[in-house]
Parts: C-alpha cells; sequence; structure tokens
C-alpha cells in the first residue's frame, strides 16, 4: 500500500527523465569567438560535458547531442532528441555588432564588449510543451540565481537583434519564439546562453573549470527540480 502510494504521488521519481544535452554549433560554424579568440563550440562542449555529469548525478538519464561538431543541421538535434524527455541547447553568448570595440590579445586585434553579462535562458511560444519549457527554463535559472549568477535581461532590449520578450524576468527567461530547435522539439526545450563570451573577464570566468562546475550543478538542480513536478 505504501508503495502504491509512492507511485501515485511521486510518478517522475520512478522512472528518470531523460535530458537531451544540446552541444550548440558545430565545426564548421562554431559560432561567437570569444575576447580572446577561443570558438564558442569549446566553450559549449566543456559545459555540456560538465551539465550531463551533474544531471546525472541527480539520478537523471543524459544524452549528448552534436558533442562531435559534426551535426551541422539543426533539425538534426531535435530529431535525434525525439525519445528523451526534455532537450537543453547549450549556449555561450555575444552582443550586436555595434556594442564590439577592439583590443589586441597575443597581438592580435580582436573584437570584445564587456557592456553586458550575465546568464540568459530562452523558450519558444512554438514548442508544443511550452508550461514544462518555461517550467524548466524558470527552475534553471532560479538554480542559477542560488549560485551566484545573474541574468544578462539585454536581451530584452528594444533594438533591432534583440527585442526578446521576457517569460519570466527574475529568472532571466526570454521568449525566442523562431529559435530552430526550440520550436521544432518534440519534447519541452529550452536554450541556455551560460554567459557573455566577448565580455574580457566573463570569458575568464566561463573558463574557469570551478564555474563551470557550479553552473552545471545549478542547471543539475533546476532540471531535477521541474521534471519531477506532475503537469
Ligand atoms: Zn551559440
Amino acid at each position: 500500500m505504501r508503495l502504491l502510494l509512492a507511485l501515485v504521488l511521486f510518478p517522475a521519481a520512478v522512472q528518470a527523465a531523460v535530458v537531451a544535452i544540446d552541444v550548440g554549433h558545430f565545426i564548421e560554424e562554431p559560432g561567437a569567438t570569444s575576447a580572446r579568440g577561443r570558438p564558442e563550440l569549446e566553450f559549449n562542449r566543456d559545459l555540456a560535458l560538465d551539465i550531463e555529469a551533474a544531471a546525472r548525478a541527480r539520478g537523471l538519464k543524459t544524452m549528448l547531442i552534436g558533442y562531435d561538431g559534426f551535426m551541422s543541421h539543426l533539425t538534426g538535434r531535435t530529431a535525434a532528441a525525439a525519445a528523451a524527455d526534455f532537450f537543453l541547447s547549450v549556449h555561450h553568448d555575444s552582443v550586436q555588432p555595434q556594442f564590439l570595440e577592439s583590443w589586441e590579445f597575443d597581438q592580435v586585434e580582436r573584437p570584445f564588449s564587456d557592456l553586458h553579462s550575465g546568464y540568459s535562458l530562452f523558450v519558444s511560444r512554438k514548442n508544443p510543451a511550452l508550461k514544462r519549457s518555461l517550467a524548466c527554463a524558470s527552475a534553471i535559472g532560479e538554480a542559477l540565481r542560488g549560485a551566484g549568477f545573474t541574468p544578462s535581461l539585454y536581451h530584452a532590449d528594444p533594438i533591432p537583434g534583440e527585442n526578446k520578450p521576457f517569460a519570466d524576468k527574475k529568472n532571466g527567461v526570454h521568449y525566442y519564439d523562431n529559435l530552430i530547435v526550440l520550436k521544432t522539439a518534440r519534447t519541452p526545450a529550452v536554450l541556455l546562453e551560460a554567459g557573455v563570451i566577448l565580455n574580457r573577464d566573463e570569458e575568464m570566468r566561463m573558463r574557469s573549470q570551478e564555474v563551470q562546475k557550479r553552473i552545471a550543478n545549478a542547471v543539475g538542480l533546476g532540471l531535477e527540480r521541474c521534471l519531477s513536478k506532475r503537469f
């Protein structure tokens, strides 16, 4: 009887949810370039591995998508994740080109911008599971804030290229309806921009293994909390 009650009350605890962790970008188009010249793909790979470890440590199952850098078709990523329960795309952020300045690093002139910093999270209203997508984005944002990180907020600025309205301002969640992986996902889906790698200080934080682990642990905690909820 007690077991039966537990099964009724905690069905998600009985069967571990599968989280697809998507490594944003691929070798031919590796995303943003950091203030010191490192491609975003490499940041995404490192963090995705840490998120995978953190999610597994909390009893979630995982699948890693695009780690080899050859997944050039975005819809192939969501198709590969069709059997999962949740899709998390891992990225690092840039800024609009008008904010870029230049500096010399390692004898190379490189663009940077120290204007913005922080994480942001995106969900699409075209995703078939918006409610859980948003609940998970909010839970991840809440856990990141709890771990000492700050939402960047600038993606809501009323300028070309931004204008992404807040879905949950406090936790740094925006609507980005036409983002391909979010709207083609057959599962709830969230895209994480972990930090702004064009920002010279934030780039160094994002390269720190200690910071990567703290981000990953927070993401794991947020996922565990939202995926165990019933909708
Ligand atoms: Zn990206």
